[in-house]
């Protein structure tokens, strides 16, 4: 619970908020429009308390063995999947997340499906990486309307390249979400792209959520 977070913990993440809202500025966009979800993939429950005293609200995990657990020990968090997730572990992520942001095949759609109609996020690799997951761009938006009829498709979750400049890639990504707004005349509230170290490119690109995790929390303790 929020009450019995670390108080020095919490003023830590509290100020580094303060510098990831002003870095949001001086790329153009506006602080209070844009959704920050605190990734806590290697740190302890306590900096989960003390992210949620700060005032995040919504947390991220890349694994649902870790995530399971910190769930159990910290009250009060949206948690969303932002990492892979095989379909052997289905059984033990259905229902437990308020978003998967990291849907990356039509047979995990179909997985999920089986079990409820969990809201997500197409992930596209618009990076090209082959050590990444995802829909290619080319088959994103057919991809997107097959899952939309198992299920509550909110948007698109991408990263950029490892190395050099994002832009292009997010700005596919933009693309893409407005080309899928089109072919499914629906809206796609969430546009999650932009991490510590690329969040101006995505900014200014249009995201409408950052994944922060050192930015906000230090380098992971595991
Ligand atoms: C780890 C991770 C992040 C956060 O990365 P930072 O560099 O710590 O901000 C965001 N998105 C995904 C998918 C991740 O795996």
């Amino acid at each position: 619970m929020p009450g019995s977070a670390d108080p020095d913990l919490a003023a830590g993440i509290d100020g580094r908020l303060g510098e990831v809202r002003r870095r949001i500025e001086r790329a153009g966009g506006d602080p209070g429009a844009i959704e920050i979800l605190g990734v806590t993939k290697g740190q302890p429950a306590a900096v989960c308390r003390a992210a949620l005293a700060a005032g995040l609200t919504r947390l991220g995990e890349n694994r649902v063995q870790e995530a399971l657990p910190k769930m159990a020990e910290v009250e009060g968090a949206e948690w969303h999947l932002i990492g892979h997730l095989q379909t052997n572990k289905v059984r033990l992520a259905a229902g437990r997340f308020a978003l998967v942001q990291s849907l990356d095949s039509i047979r995990l759609a179909e997985a999920l499906a089986a079990r409820g109609r969990q809201p997500v996020l197409l992930e596209v690799n618009v990076a090209r990486e082959p050590a990444k997951h995802g829909f290619t761009p080319e088959e994103a938006v057919s991809a997107a309307r097959t899952v939309a009829g198992m299920l509550e498709v909110r948007g698109l979750m991408g990263m950029g390249p490892l190395e050099g400049d994002p832009s292009e890639a997010f700005a596919e990504l933009a693309g893409l979400r407005r080309r899928l707004e089109q072919a499914l005349g629906t809206r796609m509230p969430i546009l999650s792209m932009g991490m510590s170290h690329d969040l101006e490119a995505a900014v200014a690109a249009g995201s409408t959520m950052l994944r922060l995790g050192r930015a906000l929390f230090g380098e992971r303790v595991s």
